[in-house]
C-alpha cells in the first residue's frame, strides 16, 4: 500500500490533468471502450460503466489554462465555467471523447451543450435534463426516458447493449465508491486534522477522471493510512461550504478558508460523487429503474435542482447539524445564477436555526486570496470569541 502523502500527490496530479491522459490511455485498451465527458454536478456513471464506457468529469479549467478562444463564445457577465470548458474543446484536449453529456443546470450549460453540437465535438452532445417533478410517474417516467437517451448515445458509439447483470455490477462498484468517500467525510467529521480539505479535494476529484475501480482501491488505502493520527488538532471553527457545486473553486482558495482557521467539514465542491445519499437498491431485475428510484427519493440538495417539497435551505441547516458545524461560508462563482438566486432563503434558514454564515464569490481562476482569507479569518474568531 502506498503512503498517503503519495496517494495525495498522485491524486493531485490526476485531478488537475486537463488532458486526461489516464483516461486516453485506458481507451486506448480496447475498442469497445469509450469515454464520455461530462459536466457539473450529476450524472449516473453507473450507466456509463455498465457499457464499458468511462465517464470523466469536465469541471472546468481552472487557473490551469489560459483562455484564447473560449472568451468570444461567452459575454463578459457570466461565469467562468464555460470559457475554459469550450476552449478545451477547441485546443484538442477532448479530442479523443467520443460524447458529452450536459446535465440542466444553468443556461450557460444549455448554450455549451449546443456550442459543442455546433463545433461538432464528440459523436454525441446530450443535453441531459433533470426532472422537476419527483412523483415516480412523472418524472420518474421522464428521467428514465432521458436516461435511455443516452444509453441510446454510447451504444450508437461502440456497440455495447445495456444488460441488467452489468448494470447490477457496475451499481454496486459505485455505491462502495460513495460510501469510501462518506467514510473519509466521517472521519474527518472527527478528526478533520489527519486530512486537509484540499487534500479530501484531490482525492475526490480524482475518481472522475479514473476507473472506479481504481478509485475504490485508493479510496480504500486512504482510509486505512487515516486510521493512524496525522497533524495536530488546531484551535480552528468547522464550517460547511455552500454553493460551489459547478465551477469549482481554486486550490488556493480551499487552502486559503483552511489556514485561515476554519476545518471544512462538509462542502458541495464535486457533488456529483456524492449526489445519491446511501446506495442505489442492488441485484435487481430492473436496475435502471433503481437507479431512478434513487434519483427521486436519495439525491441530496442544490440549487441547481427544483425540488420545492424539500426546501434545501432545510436541509442545508441539517447537514451543519450532522457535521456539528458553527457556521456556513456561502461561496459561489461569480455570476453563478442558481447559487446567488438562493442564498438569501438559504441564509433565512441559517438566521432562524442561529448558524452564523458569511459569503463571497471566486472565479475558478481567481489568484488573490487576501481577502478572502481575512473575511474567513475574522469569521473564525468571531464564533471562537462570542458563539
Ligand atoms: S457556475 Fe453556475 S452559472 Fe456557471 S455554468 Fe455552473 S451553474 Fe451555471
Amino acid at each position: 500500500m502506498n503512503s498517503l502523502e503519495k496517494l495525495i500527490e498522485e491524486c493531485s496530479k490526476q485531478a488537475f490533468d486537463l488532458n486526461f491522459t489516464h483516461a486516453k490511455k485506458w481507451k486506448s485498451g480496447d475498442k469497445t471502450r469509450a469515454l464520455v465527458g461530462y459536466l457539473p454536478i450529476y450524472f449516473p456513471r453507473e450507466i456509463a460503466h455498465a457499457m464499458n464506457a468511462l465517464s470523466v468529469g469536465i469541471m472546468g479549467a481552472g487557473d490551469r489554462k489560459q483562455i484564447i478562444r473560449g472568451d468570444a463564445y461567452y459575454q463578459s457577465y457570466i461565469c467562468h465555467l464555460p470559457r475554459g470548458v469550450i476552449e478545451m474543446a477547441l485546443d484538442g484536449s477532448l479530442d479523443e471523447f467520443d460524447g458529452f453529456v450536459f446535465p440542466a443546470i444553468c443556461d450557460c450549460v444549455r448554450n455549451l451543450s449546443g456550442m459543442y453540437k455546433l463545433a461538432g465535438k464528440g459523436k454525441f452532445q446530450r443535453y441531459f435534463d433533470y426532472p422537476q417533478n419527483f412523483d415516480a410517474a412523472i418524472g420518474g417516467v421522464f428521467y428514465r426516458q432521458e436516461l435511455e437517451k443516452i444509453i441510446d448515445d454510447i451504444s450508437a458509439v461502440n456497440g455495447m447493449k445495456l444488460s441488467i447483470e452489468n448494470l447490477n455490477h457496475s451499481i454496486k462498484l459505485f455505491n462502495k465508491n460513495r460510501e469510501l468517500i462518506e467514510k473519509i467525510y466521517d472521519i474527518r467529521q472527527e478528526y478533520p486534522w489527519r486530512l486537509s480539505a484540499l487534500e479530501t479535494y484531490y482525492i475526490v476529484r480524482a475518481g472522475m477522471v479514473i476507473t472506479v475501480e481504481e478509485h475504490n482501491k485508493i479510496l480504500e488505502d486512504v482510509i486505512s493510512c487515516l486510521s493512524a493520527d496525522r497533524g495536530e488538532p488546531m484551535d480552528n471553527i468547522r464550517v460547511v461550504i455552500s454553493g460551489s457545486f459547478c465551477e469549482q473553486p481554486p486550490a488556493g482558495l480551499i487552502k486559503s478558508i483552511e489556514m485561515a482557521g476554519c476545518y471544512i467539514v462538509d462542502d458541495d465542491f464535486l457533488l456529483g460523487s456524492r449526489w445519491i445519499q446511501g446506495s442505489v437498491a442492488g441485484n435487481s431485475n430492473n436496475p435502471l429503474g433503481e437507479l431512478v428510484s434513487a434519483y427521486l427519493n436519495k439525491s441530496t440538495f442544490s440549487s441547481a435542482v427544483y425540488d420545492v417539497g424539500n426546501p434545501k435551505g432545510k436541509r442545508l441547516v441539517e447537514l451543519a447539524k450532522k457535521r456539528k458545524a458553527d457556521g456556513v461560508i456561502f461561496s459561489a462563482a461569480s455570476f453563478c445564477d442558481p447559487a446567488l438566486l438562493d442564498r438569501p432563503e438559504m441564509q433565512k434558514e441559517c438566521d432562524a436555526a442561529g448558524i452564523p454564515h458569511i459569503n463571497f464569490q471566486y472565479h475558478e481562476n481567481t489568484g488573490q486570496f487576501k481577502v478572502i482569507k481575512e473575511q474567513a479569518g475574522t469569521f473564525s474568531d468571531s464564533i471562537k470569541l462570542w458563539a
